[in-house]
């Protein structure tokens, strides 16, 4: 393969204008960032010229891969009329209707243009309805940069609390007390636990946010057990559920929720619906979304902002999302299946600890011999986190990109032949990692 120059330059002139080098966290960094000069399809191809087959595709936004020629010819026709006003267009309109046709109890949605938006917006709506200020999450779950909802994501065995009253920790020096003080952390799985503490806290809280198979907990799936009980005590108690469907609203034709049997109150939904432009949206039935609408006075929640449901994000979100069809997601998930069979198979074989999670178009690979329970145990060891980190790099080394937490996802313009590249590329690795002892 060629070198890194030109992805080393680049590198060295962003050490003079970011910190760390990057515009983000969560990219990896060693020797250099790889600096890309285009995508197509399911492929990128770096500033020195080489190919790799994209399982990253932007943290999961891009579902019908780079440059997809159908929101290509969207934007290219909308960006000649202009790419953004004040005043409303009828791009929305048709983003909108898709949307709300598509899943079962949103009525009513608003637009703004990121993930971290709509949860923000979700949960200002349920302070406005109940009057109360306090949210409950589940621990280690990532929702975006709104402060309330950063709590207890970086914990570690000192200030973990006990396991089934996990404490609420700061997500960084000088977080609030406040702001801590204001959320309440709930074991992923833990029915009783769960159903004790929002009985506890429930005169304080106005929702509980819940992704039903959070990335950062490794992509374990909230069992309908304890969403059905979480569910039922948040309406004992006159709590809202929000769902933080912004990463997994990619599992099928009508989101996840309804594939598991939750009724939330308020959706909070991003990276797929805009087709790889910026954008969030804020769901919900039709006389929750009142708290957004002025009737004769305020808005009991303003909500606005300078490029929200600009028409590039719009047209580009319904091509987009117009190609995804029940037979889309259909395939796509029986491809994840194929990858996820394929690499347990391999893993089974070499018989060192490690193991697949994820569902439909998602997977991660995890240097343990079990799927992790919840976030404690999906923590790694320094050797867990080592044996990842030389999958990234073996896998970049054979062209194939994915996160530095080794998640992977699927697109549609893959073809089983990727498949089998990625299935393969993961037999060597299994086969490398046994001569050099495994996590
Ligand atoms: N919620 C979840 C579950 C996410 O995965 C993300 C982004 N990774 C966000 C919210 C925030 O979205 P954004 O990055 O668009 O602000």
């Amino acid at each position: 393969r060629r070198s890194t120059e030109q992805s080393l330059r680049a590198f060295q002139r962003a050490q003079r204008v970011f910190p760390d080098g990057t515009a983000r966290v969560t990219i990896e960094k060693d020797p250099c960032a790889v600096y890309i000069e285009r995508g197509e399809g399911a492929w990128v191809e770096d500033l020195d010229g080489r190919r790799f087959l994209d399982l990253h595709g932007n943290f999961t936004a891009l579902i019908n891969g780079h440059a997809f020629p159908p929101v290509v010819e969207a934007v290219t026709r909308q960006i000649h009329k202009g790419s953004c006003f004040a005043n409303p267009t009828e791009s929305e309109l048709a983003l909108a209707e898709l949307l709300c046709a598509r899943v079962a109890g949103m009525d009513r949605l608003r637009f703004v243009n990121t993930g971290t938006e709509a949860v923000m917006f979700a949960v200002k709506a349920a302070r406005a309805i109940t009057g109360r200020s306090g949210i409950a999450k589940i621990e280690g779950a990532y929702h975006g940069a709104y402060d309330w909802i950063e709590v207890s994501q970086t914990s570690g065995p000192s200030n973990w609390g006990n396991d089934a009253e996990p404490a609420s920790v700061p997500y960084y020096r000088g977080m609030p007390d406040s702001v801590v003080n204001e959320v309440v952390t709930l074991r992923i799985n833990d029915a009783p636990a769960a159903e004790r503490l929002i009985e506890r806290h429930a005169a304080r809280l106005c929702a509980i946010v819940i992704d039903p198979m959070p990335s950062r907990l490794g992509l374990i799936g909230a069992t309908p057990d304890f969403l059905a009980a979480v569910q039922a005590a948040a309406r004992r108690n006159g709590i809202l559920i929000i769902a933080d469907e912004v990463l997994n609203f990619r599992q099928g034709y009508h989101g996840l929720s309804a594939r598991l049997g939750l009724e939330p109150d308020l959706w909070a939904l991003g990276k797929i619906i805009g087709g790889g432009f910026p954008i969030g949206a804020i769901g919900g039935r039709a006389e929750v979304m009142e708290v957004f609408a002025r009737r004769g006075g305020p808005a009991r929640v303003p909500q606005g902002g300078t490029f929200s449901a600009n028409p590039i994000s719009m047209t580009a979100g319904y091509a987009n999302m117009q190609a995804l069809t029940p037979a889309a997601f259909a395939r796509l998930e029986a491809m994840g299946d194929r990858l996820r069979s394929a690499l347990r198979t391999a893993i089974a074989a070499s018989g060192l600890p490690f193991c697949v999670t994820g569902a439909a178009s998602l997977l991660r690979v995890h240097a343990k011999g079990a799927a992790p329970a919840d976030y404690r145990q999906a923590v790694e060891t320094p050797a867990q986190r080592g044996a990842i980190q030389r999958l990234v790099a073996q896998f970049a080394a054979a062209g194939l990109l994915m996160q530095t937490s080794g998640m992977m996802c699927l697109s549609t313009p893959m073809q089983d032949a990727d498949i089998d590249l990625i299935s393969g590329t993961f037999e060597t690795y299994l086969h490398d990692e046994l001569r050099h002892g495994g996590p």
